[in-house]
């Protein structure tokens, strides 16, 4: 017989594809998209996935045989492998490494000498029934009669009888094991001996270990005029594009517009990616969708149980195999780019600017809003891109005409924008007329907006209560002993932490160098400005919104629970205040200091403050009212600002992606960025002269660095950064196996051990 090989991609950071001989009992059941375990290196076993069947044997060395088969059907269609090469190539990591981002763990097994374990159990439950041919009013009471001699057993039948209907009927329903043994001492015995005489039947159901509710499909919401108008734009556009960029001001109504679009998809009877920033799945949204979709709707992200994650994958398998359970539509986070989606019509990336679609870490760094633009390709489906604030790479993209672009300008119930309030705080200290943090401005329209019975949000980049803390005697600022950074403080847990590793000490009364008592707080964070809000206005019931208030996932519902029952009046937070808050009866949104996001030192600083802070802005004023905003800033002439009080993104990103040519940035240019990691100060200044002067041959490229970024130790690792810059029709291919070239050499080089080196492909 001749003889088959499997060409695998196994779970590990080499190469790419893998070959097997397929043994002879195994050839039928061997399919692209299952997964097999294999024999790697001296003793070990991994699972891997079959990508490909082929007679050809790769060559004359030695080949090891699959063990055994895992999947009866396959876990993932060959165009969801595509997406996984793509990537590989394109964000420079391996496909092992994709794999391994993509697949829940509990898909990926592994372990030594065969004892691989799959660790997905199906939550099942035990369903008890009447034999069916005892079913019947006559013969019951015979039954009973014969159990005469087991008192105890023919208890439990009754007991059995009553709850699934009575004694006189037929086709009786059938009962959960657990509750019918429940109230019987010894109750599981008995039944069992119920089971053993074939009077009673047993047998597993799959229960659902996800949000299992039965809400019926409602209507959809009538669009407004212009939403109307908007959404037949968008359908010509995609005509003629393949990707539509739909650039609607906040409260505009745009998810109202991506559910008709979805709705229309489904019908067509594909299925439909909505992704959303892992934040922004909030229960509104996810309800809404519900309403709309029913349990037609998956819900996918991080925070998810594996066992969780596992169930939606199989369901959207299962909707391709037409079967009950499978979701049409999934609404996720970023990683949900890799559920085994067979037929897409439809993607849709909301707030397709937001840094979160980029996965930092581990590889590969891939970006979702780009992996969606690829996917959209692949399926032949249509994407649709939604912001207030389009990144300049999608704007751009709009702009040369490569995306079809429609404009939403008209808010929802309200015809104008808030309105922008700029205070100076230079001014403001300058005559004292400071309170506390608050400008005049500031604390004015808190007090009036409370008096109306609204509620406030405040903005502050800055967890934490002062992101220093300083002795005014000798100068002593604490700093991290693993990083480069100062520790932070955070009053109420009494300590100094370290926001990138986690380090942390308790809250000096003090000074350990001089033993001055002067030492002083300085700066502001979150949990200063919830303190000293709830000083300042003594009635009013302040909340916080931040990493350290929300860790566990009901904290952050529960706070969004209270801001909508309106039993919090003010909420002050990180950028999670931000994003996707829609709140009916919020007035003011109050930026505290705008100077941290304008003077940051990025080149994308400025897209970023202006999209956050317009953000911000987008949380006051829904439905009837018109919201203001408060901005303080000591620099109210900057040129960020002044386009945001004129709510001119057009005008911000002129300007702004003109500078960007000039000095050869995105989204003009592309960008690689290599980071070297050493505990070793010369050892990463050495590695990276030696890749930087490799890297320098190449023609068509620009090169930065090496440099210490920003912060230039992190966990006791000193870093050194190459930046690559090329023009974005260089002939990337060359580029990127230069890079790799220069990759491999630079670990090889003696000494290297202990090396890390970190590759982003578009770093953001
Ligand atoms: P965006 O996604 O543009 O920020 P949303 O779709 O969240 O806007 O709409 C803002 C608010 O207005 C939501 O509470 C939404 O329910 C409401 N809304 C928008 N359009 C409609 C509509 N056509 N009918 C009813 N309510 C709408
Ligand atoms: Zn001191
Ligand atoms: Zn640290």
């Amino acid at each position: 017989m001749e003889e088959l090989f499997a060409e695998v991609i196994l779970p590990l950071p080499l190469q790419d594809r893998y070959t097997y001989l397929i043994p002879g009992h195994l050839t039928g059941r061997i399919k692209p998209g299952i997964r097999v375990l294999v024999p790697f290196g001296r003793r070990k076993i991994y699972s891997a996935l079959v990508t490909e069947i082929t007679p050809l044997s790769p060559g004359d060395f030695e080949i090891r045989q699959i063990e055994t088969v895992l999947d009866e059907d396959p876990i993932i269609h060959p165009v969801n492998v595509e997406l996984w090469k793509w990537m590989a190539e394109y964000y420079m990591s391996a496909q092992g490494e994709v794999m391994n981002t993509a697949l829940p763990s509990a898909l990926k097994p592994e372990g030594r000498d065969g004892s691989v374990e799959e660790r997905f159990r199906e939550k099942t439950r035990t369903i008890i029934s009447l034999n069916p041919e005892l079913d019947s009013p006559e013969k019951i009471p015979d039954i009973l009669a014969a159990l005469k001699r087991a008192p105890v057993q023919q208890t439990l039948f009754s007991h059995f009888l009553e709850l699934t209907g009575g004694k006189d009927i037929r086709n009786r329903e059938t009962i959960d094991r657990k509750s019918l043994i429940q109230e019987t001492k010894n109750g599981a015995n008995v039944l069992n001996e119920l089971i053993r005489k074939g009077i009673l039947f047993s047998r597993q159901e799959t229960i659902s270990r996800l949000y299992s509710e039965t809400a019926r499909q409602g209507d959809l919401n009538l669009l407004n005029r212009w939403q109307q108008e908007a959404i037949e734009e968008i359908r010509l556009k995609f005509m003629e594009k393949q990707t539509v960029l739909i650039h609607g001001v906040t409260a505009s109504g745009k998810t109202e517009i991506y559910i008709h679009l979805m709705d229309e998809i489904c019908r067509e009877g594909k299925q439909v990616l909505y992704l959303v920033p892992e934040i922004s799945l909030t229960p509104q949204i996810i309800n809404r969708l519900r309403k709309a979709f029913s349990n037609r709707v998956g819900i996918y992200h991080s925070k998810m149980s594996d066992s969780e994650r596992v169930e939606v994958w199989n369901r959207v398998l299962h909707f391709t195999r037409g079967e009950e359970d499978g979701y049409q539509i999934i609404l996720g986070a970023r990683s949900s780019v890799f559920l085994p989606f067979a037929d897409l019509g439809l993607i849709i990336v909301d707030e397709e600017h937001e840094n979160s679609y980029k996965q930092h870490d581990p590889a590969p760094r891939y970006h979702a809003r780009d992996m969606a633009v690829v996917m959209g390709q692949q399926h032949n489906a249509r994407v649709l891109l939604g912001s207030a604030t389009p990144s300049f790479e999608t704007y751009l993209n709009a702009m040369s005409g490569k995306y079809g672009l429609v404009k939403l300008l008209h808010r929802h119930g309200s015809a104008n924008p808030p309105e922008i309030i700029i205070a100076d705080l230079q001014q403001a200290y300058k005559r004292r007329k400071m309170i506390s943090i608050l400008t005049p401005e500031l604390h004015s329209e808190i007090g009036r907006t409370l008096e109306k019975g609204q509620q406030v949000i405040l903005f502050q980049n800055r967890r934490g209560y002062s992101p220093f803390l300083e002795c005014m005697n000798c100068g002593w600022i604490p700093a991290c002993q693993n990083c480069d950074v100062s520790l932070t403080i955070h009053k109420k847990a009494g300590r100094l932490s370290c926001h990138y590793c986690g380090h942390h000490i308790k809250l000096p009364q003090l000074c350990p160098r001089c033993n001055s008592d002067t030492i002083k707080m300085r700066g502001t964070g979150t949990e200063k400005i919830e303190d000293e809000i709830s000083r300042i206005f003594p009635e009013a019931k302040v909340a916080r919104m931040d990493l350290d208030s929300t860790r566990s996932k009901t904290a952050f519902e529960k706070i969004i629970h209270q801001l909508e029952t309106k039993k919090t009046d003010i909420l002050a937070g990180t950028q999670m205040v931000t994003k996707g808050l829609d709140i009916e009866h919020v007035g003011l949104a109050g930026v505290i200091n705008a100077d941290n996001l304008l003077n940051y030192p990025d080149f994308r600083a400025h897209e970023r403050a202006f999209q956050l802070m317009m953000q911000v802005s987008g949380r006051s004023g829904r439905k009837e009212n018109q919201g203001k905003v408060v901005i303080q800033t000591s620099q109210p002439e900057h040129p960020v600002i002044r386009y945001l009080v004129n709510n001119d993104y057009e005008g911000f990103f002129n300007e702004h992606v003109a500078e960007r040519k000039a000095f050869f940035y995105p989204p003009w240019f592309k960008m690689i960025r290599i980071a070297l990691k050493h505990k070793q100060q010369a050892t990463v200044d050495s590695a990276a002269d030696f890749m930087a002067r490799m890297l320098r041959e190449l023609r068509q490229a620009k090169i930065l660095g090496p440099e210490y970024p920003l912060i230039g130790r992190v966990q006791q690792l000193y870093t050194k950064e190459i930046w690559i810059k090329f023009p974005r029709q260089a002939a990337s291919v060359e580029i990127r196996q230069a890079v790799a070239g220069a990759v491999r050499e630079t670990r090889e080089l003696p000494g290297n051990s202990g090396l890390i080196i970190q590759i982003d492909a578009d770093p953001v």
